[in-house]
């Protein structure tokens, strides 16, 4: 229910049988901002119909999935290998109701209604309301849209492959397939060029066989898995990988009309152990969260595969993958992020203790305030390095380069991965805490959502290496140089009063920021590595900072509201700002002032406005 004073949260029972679309009023100006108007006016009813389908039937498809999820039956009952992974009937509904409204396909090829593709944001952003219930099943769809990306780069040419991505494509569920990436080995997740799975061509099969163990495989049963491996003389390192694409059944002995689908899955149940590909699934890992993917141990025994792209160009080819796949591990933390405050907000404002609901304390609002912030910020951030993915890849389609997007974002989207990562699982910790000791137990949700986020700063990177890869794109692209006229250009366009202080302090930042890429990039290795991830978390803040100051201005001026400038100066405050003794002593009410707007969605006139931010700790 809304009022003046903005959504009323004690009028939900909890996070859920609600729409997650309506209820999210930061998604929705993000791609109100970054979509076209013809985007936004052609996706906004789809993405309330989908941000309702997730809040009802997959939302509770999740939680029933968590306490039965996905079984491996690797030998049938004659002891053959049959690698059969028995899912429960709720995820077979729930992977219908997610592909067939369409969020891989709507952003590879032209959907109903209209004549282009939406951009791969479009898929993000469906990625991130879909995270509200099911982050664990996300995992398969980023990395059915990341395979179907690489394939549109890669494999064009070959007929085969076109095959697949058209499968991986496919708007019909009985049609399509699924995608995964098998990079880890025992010896190495991070340190993928340790990579030892062999790759040989069988001139008689007329297929390269691939040889080896993979040690982490999400999605273990996909019908198309990016994998790989290691040609005959290449050199060490990643230098020497090439990528292929192993499907689950044995290409031959399917009925040979194209790639084993979901609908043979579904109707036909396991292989006849004569159909499965030479690979062997050895077991499912036991998992703390994310139950709905199934992740276990690949043993390849000789498995058919297509070589995509190049040989030895794996690992460039996988790189590409990766930008879908860290932006899509990004959206998913938002959406953790965003269910984590719905579910905070809801319980807030039921809660009784000391004869008042909890949410009504000083403290709890100050808690509220901040994680409303965080989501913000850490969505605001995300959206903006997906526009730029989404600009890059329709210059691509279109034979064009988009240098500058692609500079930025690939200094962007790992410290996206890092940052909002951490965001979810402090928030996800956090809420089970405003949640007390319900919040821990199996019957409310924040226990899965702390479970499911806890893996999101591991897999596709951990912060670590992400930081490393930072480091690699200032030296290699010289990403400092868009980084500058990105945030230049949003600071020039800060003019309102009410914004002026944060502005200031951003601007010094800004300059110190600078100073320390120009500092780093005359230092040693040892020295530059030790500072990354500080470093990351720099470009984190002064970037989201410049683009929440930007979002501020842009709403006074076009609709008079002055929420923005109270989650602005809050962010701004919190992140940077150097304040005397904490900001205890400043005598700031910020967090009672600003509730309503932050958290509530409340609109606050200009007038308003300037008088809670004159102190905003
Ligand atoms: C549930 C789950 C599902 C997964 N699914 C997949 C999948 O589908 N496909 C796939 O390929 N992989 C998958 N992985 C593997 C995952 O990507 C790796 O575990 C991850 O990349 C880390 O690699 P590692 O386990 O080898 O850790 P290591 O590389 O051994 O890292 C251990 C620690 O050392 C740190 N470290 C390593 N090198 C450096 C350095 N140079 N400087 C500083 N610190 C360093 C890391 O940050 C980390 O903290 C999955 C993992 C999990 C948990």
């Amino acid at each position: 229910m809304d009022t003046d004073a903005g959504i009323d949260y004690g009028t939900f029972e909890d996070g859920r049988h609600v729409n997650y679309w309506e209820l999210d009023q930061t998604l929705q100006r993000e791609l109100r901002r970054g979509y076209t108007d013809d985007e936004f006016d052609w996706a906004e009813s789809r993405l309330s119909a989908f941000g309702e389908t997730v809040g009802n039937t997959i939302a509770d498809n999740a939680d029933d999935i968590d306490g039965h999820g996905p079984e491996l039956e690797p030998y049938d009952k004659y002891g053959e290998v049959q690698n059969w992974v028995r899912y429960p009937e709720a995820q077979y509904e729930n992977e219908r109701l997610t592909y067939e409204q369409g969020i891989v396909a709507d952003s590879f090829e032209a959907p109903p209604g209209r004549d282009e593709p939406m951009p791969l944001s479009h898929n993000l952003a469906m990625q991130y309301l879909l995270s509200y219930s099911d982050p664990g099943f996300d995992c398969p769809v980023a990395m059915t849209a990341g395979a179907a990306l690489v394939l549109e780069k890669f494999g064009r040419e070959d007929d085969v492959l076109c095959e697949y991505y058209d499968a991986l494509t496919n708007r019909d569920y009985e049609d399509l397939i699924e995608g995964a990436m098998f990079l880890t080995e025992k010896q190495g997740g991070s340190d993928v060029g340790s990579n030892e799975t062999r790759a040989e061509w069988d001139e008689s099969a007329g297929y390269w066989r691939l040889t080896g163990e993979k040690w982490f495989c999400s999605n273990i049963d996909a019908e198309g898995t990016l994998a790989l491996a290691r040609t005959e003389d290449a050199p060490a390192g990643t230098a020497g990988l090439s990528m292929f694409l192993v499907p689950h059944a044995d290409p031959d002995d399917t009925d040979g009309d194209g790639p084993y689908t979901k609908g043979e899955r579904q109707e036909d149940g396991p292989l006849a152990p004569a159909e499965t590909n030479d690979q062997f699934y050895r077991r499912l890992k036991d998992k703390l969260g994310t139950i709905s993917v199934p992740t276990g141990e690949v043993e390849f025994t000789g498995a058919k595969a297509y070589l995509v792209g190049e040989e030895e160009h794996g690992f460039r080819q996988m790189a590409e993958m990766l930008n879908l796949e860290r932006l899509s591990n990004a959206a998913a933390s938002c959406g953790i992020i965003g269910r984590v405050l719905l579910e905070s907000k809801i319980y807030a404002a039921n809660r009784e203790a000391f004869g008042e609901t909890i949410d009504q304390y000083p403290l709890m609002r100050a808690d509220l305030v901040d994680m409303a912030v965080t989501h913000e910020a850490a969505t605001t951030y995300t959206f903006e390095a997906a526009r730029l993915l989404s600009e890059r890849e329709r210059a691509a389609r279109a034979g064009e380069t988009a240098d500058d997007a692609y500079r930025l974002m690939r200094l962007l989207i790992p410290i996206a991965k890092a940052r909002t990562a951490r965001m979810a699982v402090d928030t996800a910790s956090y809420g089970m805490e405003i949640h007390g000791g319900n919040g821990y137990v199996n019957d409310f949700v924040t226990n899965r959502l702390l479970r499911d986020a806890q893996v999101l700063p591991i897999w596709e990177g951990t912060e670590n290496i992400l930081s490393l890869d930072v480091l690699r794109a200032l030296e290699r692209e010289d990403a400092h140089e868009p980084l500058q006229a990105a945030i230049s250009e949003r600071l020039e366009y800060i003019s309102h009063p009410a914004l002026a202080d944060a502005a200031a302090t951003v601007e010094a930042e800004f300059h110190d920021l600078m100073g320390a890429l120009a500092t780093l990039a005359g230092e040693d290795t040892e020295y530059a590595q030790l500072s990354a991830k500080r470093l990351a978390h720099y470009v984190f803040d002064v970037f989201t900072a410049a683009l929440l100051l930007e979002r501020a201005q842009r709403n006074l001026e076009e609709d008079e509201n002055g929420r923005l400038v109270l989650v602005a100066n809050r962010f701004v405050s919190r992140e940077l700002a150097d304040r005397a003794a904490r900001g205890i002593t400043s005598g700031g009410r910020f967090a009672l002032e600003a509730y309503d707007s932050i958290v509530r969605y409340g609109p606050v006139s200009t007038d308003e406005v300037h008088g809670i931010v004159t102190d905003s700790t």
